[in-house]
């Protein structure tokens, strides 16, 4: 062996050897969602950048990858990696490629399906899927599937020239798998933890299959090229994540794959999100894509006060597009279909990253300079409220508040204890807790004369009263008790 030394916490430098080292390790991975890696007797599910170690300074070399699998299991490999000369050796064009390329390996059940590009070019999709469930239960699934394929297909008018030709959903449905989608160029690895039945096919499958044209190839240049060693911090993410939830509901209605009813409802989570939350109501959607790199998997253990300053982009983002969609059908008779489709136009097709001023322009071209110089200044670098009720009535829809007056003090968390209220999480700006000046750790003692011990207790108290009251709430904070009116 020659001398390794560890120069960082994930970086290890070999300074002697011929110009060949041959390098062996152990990979911890017991995780198989769309981010880690999980290996088991069962089943293998590697995602490149949990799985594979890297040469710095090699990035554009190709790289082969070479399976010996065990044997005596009916196992196959799906992945987006180009097929080598046996059924176990497959080839990266470069690293960026080979991080990109997630790897499935298991007893999976194989269907396919293709549709053709306007060129004529025909595509081929295939589903490798992880579950237990008898061969027609798979069929049927992917028989939906391909409506929604096809509905994806019908926004932009057309395919992505997938790499080799081939578009591959690496689907884990069964409850040993962690909760997760993650796109890819020409694949994506969706997990979920449940039975499989092939009755429905989950929204994640329009939503990451949508992002093969939108972050894959309409792409924020503030993610290219991906660095693998820092976090990337992106101020696009309310269109790449964002437009994408709102596609990923739409495509399901338009497949016939969720009720008028269903979407609906998310519809309405949607506009909760930028209306009904601080990160909604007083940051922008630029501003919460950009604390991306804190959220998601990429959470530390430090406090913060999220609670009070982030909305995540894919909601807020879903919801501007709901917002864009329903005012340029409005004021233009277009929609946004037709913007997605400039935008695959001037930045997918040929694969040319984009800025937001960009994508400004071309909203000035597709509908008005006024409008999209307008809508950017008031919210994509604004925050300001959007009138949902005036867009839905145009669309035929009434939106309504869901309360019917009752009292309320806010949304938060108590702390599990039987003996007395602890608030356990940050109060909420603008709620009447928060106003009240109560805040984490703080110990709730009466309510309007009422001495409670467990938020069922103050449940009782706010259910005699009504939206408006004003009543006494008496909190201890750091020991010392307080006495305030508190306006429901
Ligand atoms: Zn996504």
């Amino acid at each position: 062996p020659v001398p390794v030394s560890r120069t960082d916490g994930d970086v290890y430098e070999v300074s002697r050897h011929d110009g060949f080292i041959r390098v062996e390790y152990t990979l911890f991975a017991n995780h198989p969602d769309g981010t880690y890696a999980g290996i088991d007797p069962s089943s293998i599910h590697l995602n490149a950048p949990a799985t594979f170690l890297w040469l710095k300074g090699a990035d554009k070399a190709p790289i082969d990858v070479k399976f010996n699998l065990p044997s005596g299991k009916a196992w196959t490999i799906a992945t987006q990696l180009k097929a080598g000369a046996d059924s176990t050796l497959f080839t990266a064009r470069d690293l960026q490629y080979l991080m990109d390329s997630p790897i499935s390996i298991g007893e999976l059940h194989w269907e396919q399906w293709s549709q053709v590009n306007p060129d004529k070019k025909t595509y081929n999709f295939r589903l490798a899927l992880e579950a237990t469930g008898g061969d027609s239960s798979v069929k049927k699934f992917a028989k939906n599937l391909s409506r929604i394929t096809g509905q994806a297909q019908a926004v932009f008018g057309e395919l992505p020239a997938f790499d080799y030709g081939t578009y591959t959903f690496l689907a884990g449905i069964n409850p040993y798998v962690k909760g997760d989608g993650m796109e890819h160029r020409n694949s994506t690895v969706i997990n979920i933890p449940m039975q499989f039945t092939g009755n429905s096919v989950p929204s994640v499958f329009a939503h990451e299959f949508f992002h093969c044209w939108n972050v894959e190839r309409i792409r924020p240049k503030s993610l290219e090229p991906f660095n693998f060693e820092k976090s990337n911090m992106s101020e696009g993410l309310w269109i790449a994540e964002g437009f994408t939830q709102y596609y990923g509901a739409l495509l399901m209605k338009r497949a016939g794959l969720t009720s008028e009813g269903d979407f609906m409802q998310q519809m309405a989570g949607l506009i909760n999100a930028k209306e009904n939350t601080p990160g909604g109501t007083d940051y922008t959607p630029v501003e919460n894509s950009q604390r991306a790199v804190f959220v998601d998997a990429g959470v530390a253990v430090d406090q913060t006060n999220y609670p009070n300053m982030f909305t995540s982009y894919y909601t807020y983002g879903g919801a501007l597009a709901l917002a864009l969609d329903l005012r340029l059908r409005k004021e233009f008779n277009k929609s946004l279909d037709g913007f997605m489709q400039q935008l695959w136009k001037v930045f997918g097709k040929p694969e040319k990253a984009y800025t937001l001023p960009e994508v400004q322009q071309v909203l000035a071209a597709y509908a008005s300079p006024g409008f999209a110089s307008a809508f950017f200044k008031q919210h994509v670098y604004g925050h300001e409220p959007i009138d949902y009720k005036a867009l839905l009535q145009a669309a035929g829809y009434d939106l309504k508040k869901n309360s019917r007056g009752e009292g309320w003090m806010g949304n938060v968390r108590y702390a599990q204890d039987t003996t007395q209220v602890v608030v356990a999480g940050g109060t909420i700006r603008n709620t009447p807790l928060y106003k009240a000046g109560v805040d984490v750790d703080d110990v709730i003692v009466a309510l309007d004369g009422t001495t409670v011990r467990q938020p069922k207790d103050m449940s009782a108290v706010l259910a005699k009263h009504k939206a408006g009251d004003i009543i006494r709430i008496a909190y201890k904070h750091r020991g010392e008790l307080v006495e305030k009116d508190l306006t429901l």
